[in-house]
C-alpha cells in the first residue's frame, strides 16, 4: 500500500477504536453505530483507499464535488450521504446520486428531492437537519425543533423520500453533551411519530464520544480520519 494508504488505516483504526470505546462506555452494542467517512475535499483516490479499508458510507457537502466524485466512485457501491447545505435548485440533482440526504431542513426541498429519486427510480433515505442553537440565536443551518412535524409529514408523504431521523451539529461553545442530550429528546419525540425514524446522525472528529453517549446512530467523521482539510474553503 502506499504511505496515503497507511496513513489513512492507521486513522481509521484509530477512529473504529474511539467508536468501540464509546459504545462500551456507554453500555451500546458496537454494531449500534456506523461510521460515515466525510470525504469532502479530498480526492477520488483516498474515497478508493477507504472503500479497499471496508467503509461502505462517504459523506459530501458540495453537490458538485460530491457528483463528480460519486460518478467516479460508482463502481465500489458505496452508499453516499449528503450532508451539506442544500439549495432548492440543485435538490433533484443531489437526488440522481445521494442515497442519504441529512441536511433536509425546509419544506421546500421536499418536492424536488422527491421528483429527483422518482427520475432516477430509487428510495431516497432523508434525515431532517435539526438546528441545536438556542432560540433566538444566529441560525446555523437546520430547522428547529418546533418545524420537525410538519416536515416530516411532508417527507413522508412525497413519493419516492423514506424519512429516517435526524442529522445535527454541536453548536460553538456549548459542551456537545448537553446540545447532543437535547437532541436525543427530540429525535425521541419524532420517533413517537414515526417509528421508522430511527437514525440519529450527530458527532464528528471532535465529539463523536458525545455523541454515541447520547445515543447517536451514525458519526460523519473527516479530518480524524483523512487528516486536515485546506484551511481555505
Ligand atoms: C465536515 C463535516 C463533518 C466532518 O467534520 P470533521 O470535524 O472533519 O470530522 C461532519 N458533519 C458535517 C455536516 C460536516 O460538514
Amino acid at each position: 500500500m502506499t504511505s496515503r494508504g497507511d496513513e489513512v488505516a492507521a486513522n481509521l483504526e484509530v477512529v473504529r477504536r474511539r467508536i468501540r470505546e464509546a459504545c462500551a462506555d456507554a453500555g451500546r452494542a458496537e454494531d449500534d453505530v456506523s461510521l460515515v467517512v466525510v470525504t469532502k475535499f479530498f480526492p477520488a483516490s483516498d474515497v478508493r483507499l477507504l472503500a479497499d479499508l471496508g467503509v461502505t458510507d462517504v459523506g459530501e457537502n458540495r453537490h458538485q464535488e460530491a457528483e463528480a466524485k460519486a460518478a467516479e466512485c460508482a463502481d465500489l457501491g458505496l452508499r453516499w450521504h449528503f450532508i451539506g447545505g442544500l439549495q432548492s435548485n440543485k435538490a433533484a440533482a443531489v437526488a440522481a446520486y445521494a442515497d442519504v440526504v441529512e441536511s433536509v431542513d425546509r419544506a421546500k426541498l421536499v418536492a424536488p428531492l422527491s421528483r429527483g429519486a422518482t427520475a432516477r427510480g430509487a428510495q431516497v433515505d432523508v434525515l431532517l437537519q435539526v438546528s441545536l442553537d438556542p432560540p433566538g440565536a444566529d441560525h446555523r443551518s437546520g430547522a428547529a425543533p418546533g418545524e420537525l412535524p410538519d416536515l416530516a409529514r411532508r417527507v413522508v408523504e412525497a413519493e419516492s423520500l423514506r424519512l429516517r431521523g435526524l442529522m445535527a451539529v454541536a453548536p460553538l461553545g456549548e459542551d456537545p453533551r448537553t446540545a447532543f442530550a437535547r437532541l436525543a429528546e427530540v429525535h425521541r419525540e419524532l420517533e413517537r411519530e414515526h417509528p421508522d425514524a430511527t437514525v440519529l446522525s450527530a458527532g464528528m472528529s471532535g465529539d463523536l464520544e458525545a455523541a454515541i453517549a447520547c445515543g447517536a446512530t451514525h458519526v460523519r467523521v473527516g479530518s480524524a480520519v483523512l487528516g486536515p482539510r485546506p484551511a481555505v474553503q
